[in-house]
């Protein structure tokens, strides 16, 4: 099985993700976490560090098609990796997959434009270079002011050296791409929505994981 945590930069992905997969364990099922992109691993993984760190210009720079390219990349690269990693273990969790993808380079176009990129990338990433798709998609949902002052917390990371990288520091352009993940959310039918705020308050992480956890054991196979 695989299961994908998505949401906007700083909605705990990484946190959540690691939970999920100690969950799991404790659970007994055999669990591999992979995240994307991965920076480190793949040549397109650092192009896309390259290009969070402004490398290619700014986020409004450099074409939404162009960017997604290497986003797929990172995963074409990885192919063999994640289907060795599904082989081997019964669940793999995913922080980001192709919905990221989506949500980001979709946020940046409006109408038939919009539609017309949804289409070409997941033709790309699940036609073409044939990813596996994801069972069940768990969107993080919490507002973009809250999510900027959790990627305040983070620890330096190894592919920029600023405190947020170009997609993290724009609010407005997170604002559109949690859009973008709503509506994924609300049409999808493997899409569930984790609400990580009550009211105006930031839930815990003890309490995400919860709800997370309660999601995914309803779906996992006996
Ligand atoms: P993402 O992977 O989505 O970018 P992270 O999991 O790295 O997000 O979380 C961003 C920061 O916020 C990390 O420092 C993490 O420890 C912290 N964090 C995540 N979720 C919560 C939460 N519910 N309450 C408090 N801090 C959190």
């Amino acid at each position: 099985m695989l299961i994908d945590l998505e949401g906007i930069d700083g909605s705990g992905k990484g946190t959540q993700s690691q939970r999920l997969c100690e969950r799991l364990r404790g659970a007994g099922y055999s669990t591999a976490l992979v995240s994307f992109p991965r920076y480190s691993e793949t040549l397109f993984g650092q192009a896309v560090g390259e290009f969070l760190n402004g490398q290619y210009g700014a986020l409004e720079d450099v074409h939404p098609f162009l960017v997604s390219l290497l986003f797929a990349g990172d995963r074409f690269e990885s192919r063999q990796y994640l289907l060795d990693q599904l082989a081997r273990h019964q669940v793999v969790v995913l922080d980001r997959y192709v919905p990221s993808n989506v949500a980001h380079q979709a946020s940046k176009l409006e109408g038939t434009e919009r539609s017309n990129l949804i289409s070409r990338i997941l033709q790309i990433e699940f036609k073409i270079y044939d990813m596996p798709r994801p069972d069940w998609v768990l969107f993080l949902d919490l507002p973009v002011a809250t999510a900027q002052q959790l990627i305040a917390r983070k620890a330096a990371r190894q592919y920029t050296d600023r405190a947020a990288d170009i997609q993290e520091a724009d609010g407005a352009y997170l604002e559109r791409v949690r859009a973008v993940y709503e509506e994924l959310a609300a049409t999808e039918p493997q899409w569930r929505r984790i609400r990580c705020c009550q009211g105006a308050e930031l839930r815990s992480v003890e309490a995400i994981s919860e709800e997370i956890w309660q999601q995914v054991v309803s779906v996992l196979p006996a």
